[in-house]
């Protein structure tokens, strides 16, 4: 006898319902995905995959403006065709959605672009139509934050989603908020050409993260002309014409041409029936999901930005695969968030893995910690690098690699070794053991492996 294939409902197409529909398919179930904006979601069309495109024209843009460094007759400071440069993203974007789409396509995953929402804990409404499914995956991402008094035009006050509509690039970028996508896109507009302004209500850039990394970046952003106002909170932005007027809670005003706000994001989970079907929503609104996706309701699972648990596409794709897995009977462990690998696509980039230097300082972790500056690397002298480290976290007892920090052109690609050595449980000998090239920046991670052998108990 053949059991029945598993009926799969998927509200959202991003990471977290794409990736996840495409595990269900896999495992033979009848899959719908419903979504209302395009598959590969807001990451795609908006988000992650726009703003790293930016990323790379701003990183070619520092390069050739430091080419007379490099020996490079140059013709003069480059400069940026904006018409060309957004028609180049979102061209990019649309086609990855397409990739994606393709692909769902061919794995038989039915898509219903619509609007859903769960009319309860196994009906899916979509559009006109009604899915029935054994289990629902919520995957409905989220939206950039509105702060009351500084609502978006689309024009000069924007959020990110609204940066690839203009014609022009801003002359006079003013940018609210330094968490990671605020201290992205203000380093990539300075590097593009703008005057930036960067308006920080914290002590320094990228609070939450190594604070010797955003240290760094910050200094990087200061010597580059960036203006960078720390403690400042942004209480209202208005427009008149083509300035935008910061006005900030101490009643200091900064001008612009343009605004763009990255003050966080809220849920997008407005008018998906939540309520109806009982699924609890923390304080903020998030989904409240366990570390196998599952929310409150049996049957019903949610991944990605609508939980809130790490706002990336890494870990959105990873929760809906778990949720999955776990729904088709396969083994599954839970989400391992102490594993993600992340990177802040500054330049340098911050890459991060495993322990922190905040746990390590606040006792919940004992580590040794090694700091190896970039600096005296033989690939960083020949390519003119001077900003940047590799910092490493070891098991005091075993010398087992707990993780750690590389700030450095690529840190995204480097921090790879670190993450096998933490995944493998490799020690800092083993590192250090293993063979670099000649020159690379690589070979730092293996020199600082190769500093943590030499530690004595007095060093520390
Ligand atoms: C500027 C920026 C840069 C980023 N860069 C990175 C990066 O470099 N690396 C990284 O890992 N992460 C990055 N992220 C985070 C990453 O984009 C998100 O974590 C990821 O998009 C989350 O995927 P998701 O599937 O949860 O949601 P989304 O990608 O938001 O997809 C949700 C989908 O659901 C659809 N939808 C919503 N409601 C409904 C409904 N009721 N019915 C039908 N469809 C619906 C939406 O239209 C959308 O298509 C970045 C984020 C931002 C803002």
């Amino acid at each position: 006898m053949t059991l029945p294939r598993q009926r799969i409902a998927i509200l959202g197409g991003g990471p977290g319902g794409y990736e996840a529909a495409l595990v269900a398919a896999q495992l033979g179930a009848d899959v719908t995905v419903v979504d209302s904006d395009g598959l590969g979601g807001a990451c795609v069309l908006t988000d992650c995959v726009p703003s790293k495109s930016l990323i790379e024209t701003s990183n070619a843009m520092t390069l050739l403006n430091r080419s007379a460094d490099l020996g490079i007759a140059s013709g003069g400071l480059a400069t940026v065709n904006a018409a060309r440069l957004y028609e180049r993203i979102t061209d990019l974007a649309r086609a990855q959605s397409r990739d994606i789409t393709a692909r769902i396509a061919a794995e038989n995953i039915k898509v219903i672009n619509a609007h859903g929402r769960l009319k309860g804990p196994g009906t899916v409404q979509a559009g006109d139509q009604e899915i029935k499914a054994d289990a629902v995956l919520v995957a409905t991402g989220a939206l950039p934050r509105v702060l009351p008094g500084a609502q978006p035009d689309g024009e000069r006050i924007l959020t990110w989603r609204q940066l690839y509509d203009l014609t022009e690039l801003p002359r006079d970028l003013i940018v609210v908020g330094s968490g990671v996508t605020g201290a992205e896109f203000a380093g990539a507009y300075l590097a593009l050409g703008s005057r930036v302004t960067l308006i920080s209500s914290r002590d320094r850039v990228l609070p939450q993260e190594d604070e010797d990394a955003a240290n760094l970046i910050e200094d990087v952003f200061r010597r580059r002309g960036m203006t960078v106002l720390s403690r400042s909170r942004a209480q209202a932005v208005t427009r008149d014409r083509d300035t935008v007027t910061v006005t900030l809670d101490d009643g200091r005003q900064v001008h612009g041409s343009h605004c763009l706000m990255t003050v966080g994001m809220i849920p997008r989970t407005e008018g998906c029936g939540l309520d109806q079907a009982g699924v609890k929503v923390d304080a903020r609104g998030f989904i409240e999901v366990d570390r196998v996706s599952r929310t409150s309701v049996p049957g019903v699972y949610a991944a990605g930005d609508c939980t809130g648990v790490l706002m990336l596409a890494s870990v959105a794709a990873m929760q809906g695969r778990i949720a999955m897995w776990h729904t088709l009977g396969e083994s599954v462990g839970p989400l391992r968030l102490g594993h993600v690998a992340a990177t802040i696509f500054t330049d340098p980039e911050i890459a991060t893995v495993g322990v922190s230097q905040r746990a390590v300082a606040a006792g919940e972790v004992q580590a040794r910690t090694l700091k190896q500056p970039l600096d005296t690397n033989p690939r960083a002298k020949m390519a003119g690098l001077v900003d940047g480290f590799v910092k490493l976290f070891t098991s005091p007892g075993t010398g087992v690699v707990l993780g750690g920090v590389i700030v450095a052109p690529r840190a995204s690609e480097l921090i790879l070794a670190v993450s096998v050595a933490m995944e493998q449980r490799l020690t800092a000998e083993e590192l250090a053991h293993t063979f670099a090239v000649y020159p690379s920046l690589s070979g730092s991670v293996t020199e600082a492996a190769r500093k943590l052998m030499e530690f004595t108990p007095d060093t520390l």
